[in-house]
Formats: structure tokens, sequence, C-alpha cells
């Protein structure tokens, strides 16, 4: 066996100042890396000397809980790594219901049959479509499942019961440290006004004015880069896009987590001045970054 599937790391310039709340490094005090797509998810795209401490620990709860409730079962089934593989439990309950009796065996983890999460699926950013108030925004959800492959054979599948949790205040703020934390990598902590930190911290609730999903009418791209891909597919793209209305112009990060077949969706990390073209993006990119891949 090759080491075929062995996750490329990206590693960026490090930033030395807290991408959050701009603290700098220093050395009583000093800023730890930023997994732009949590370690927990398969990230493979790091940040050094990004993350105050103060930060870190926002960041990290909503990390925790994403990895443990939305995508925990998820996380087992496809051996994700884990910072505590030793709390990882040793055996799961799988329900299932014969007739019309409810039942509960315990499977050794490693053999948990069942690969079960749910997605959100959203409109547009507010700030793009600038018509409907939050109160017309919509939520549809989306759950993924299926059995794993290769898994023992059930002889109680026709009843199992598929638990799938979803913790939308969670995971909105996963999405907007990924897009916040991978446009800052890209372009610098100075390039632009950032939409985005006060969301992540919690400072910040209309969260929909700048996250969204749905195909967007006009993404001029000039990034895709695909990670690691075997077990998680999380893909990237930075582009510019336009509210029709207003002719305002945003940098947008737009995410496709998980698997290939996820909602994608659209964060506004930035606004930009009208005449910015995906070449000027291009140029700043070129200018900023540094990447080393180890
Ligand atoms: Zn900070």
């Amino acid at each position: 066996m090759s080491n075929r599937f062995k996750p490329i790391f990206t590693t960026y310039k490090p930033v030395m100042r807290c991408i959050y709340c701009r603290t700098p490094h220093a050395k009583e005090a000093p800023l730890g890396k930023e997994h732009i797509v949590p370690l927990s998810l398969n990230g493979t795209h790091i940040l050094p000397r990004a993350s105050c401490t103060p930060c870190s620990k926002i960041t990290h709860d909503f990390e925790t809980t994403c990895a443990r409730t939305m995508f925990g079962k998820l996380r087992i089934a496809l051996n994700a790594p884990s910072r505590r593989p030793h709390l990882r439990p040793e055996t799961l309950p799988v329900h299932f219901k014969l007739g019309a009796y409810r039942h509960t065996v315990d499977v050794v983890s490693k053999d948990y049959p069942l690969i079960a999460f749910g997605l959100p699926e959203y409109d547009m950013p507010l700030r793009l479509t600038e018509e409907a108030s939050a109160e017309f925004y919509k939520v549809r959800w989306r759950t993924y499942h299926g059995l794993k492959r290769n898994a023992p054979a059930l002889t109680y599948s026709a009843g199992l019961e598929i638990p799938v949790h979803i913790d939308p205040v969670a995971f909105n703020k996963l999405l907007a440290k990924i897009a916040h934390g991978f446009a800052v990598a890209e372009f610098g902590l100075d390039a632009f006004d950032w939409l985005l930190p006060p969301y992540i911290l919690g400072t910040a609730t209309d969260i929909f004015s700048v996250l969204g999903g749905t195909a967007p009418l006009s993404l001029e791209t000039f990034t895709n880069r695909p990670t690691y891909r075997p077990r998680f597919t999380h893909r990237f793209t930075i582009g510019i896009l336009d509210s029709l209305r207003t002719g305002r112009k945003y940098l947008s990060v737009t995410i496709r987590p998980i698997i290939d077949c996820a909602p994608q969706y659209h964060v506004l990390a930035a606004e930009v001045p009208k005449e910015t073209t995906t070449k000027d993006l291009e140029a700043i990119s070129d200018a900023a970054s540094a990447r080393r891949y180890s």
C-alpha cells in the first residue's frame, strides 16, 4: 500500500495578528495556528500565528459542537482525525424497530454501519438580494444517510432508525470561520474590511445577511483548490458576487463542505470596490500569500 491517501497540508504565511480581533502576536501571549477547516473534519489548510487564546476558545466551542453533534458518527465511520482518540466510544448504539418493538444493539465503533448527517440549504445571502427581510428567508434541511460500504450485514436493516442532529447556529459560525480564514490566508489581514469576525465571535447575529446558498447568477472564479479528497471533500472557491439591485460587489467564499453532493454555501467575506475584477483579486492574492506545501 502506498501513501496515496496521505493528506496534503497547505501552510500559509504566519499572520502574526489574531485574524478575529487583531491582537498582535507577543512572546508572553503567543498566537496559535488556525486550521481553516477544523482538523476534526480533515482540514488540511493551516494559518500559523493567527488566533489569540480567547478567540480560539470561541471557535473551538462551535467547532467541537459541529464535530461531535452534527458529524460525530460520520467522523467515526470515516475514521477522521481526533485530538482525543482515546475519548472515542468503543461501541455505538444502533436503534431499530422490529414489528412494534424498538431495539438497540451496541456495535463496535469501527463497525458502525451508518453514515448519516444533515445539512441546511439556504437562500442567497440577504446582502445580495436586499429585498426580502430575514422573515422570508427560507431554510431547508437535507439529510444524507446510507450504509457504510463493507459494513457488516444487518439483519435488522429494514427497521433502522437513523439519527441526524443539526445545530444550525454552530454550523453557520463554522462556515463563516472557514470563509474568513481562507480569505485572510489568500489576501492578507489588511486587504479588505472583513465582514465575518463579528459573526464568528458571536457579537453580530444577522448572519444570513452574509451567508447563504443556491447557485449564483454570476460567479467568476479564480481559485478552485480541492483539498484532501478520499474521505472528506471540502471545496472552496473565491470569487466576486454582486447584488443585482445595488451593484455592490462582494468577495465571496463559496464552500461545498464534507462531501461532493453537499449544498453550496456563499459567504460574503468583504465588500469590494465596484470596479474590482477577478484579475485584481488574483494580483492581491499573489502579492499577499505565501503558500508552502508540506
Ligand atoms: Zn483574537
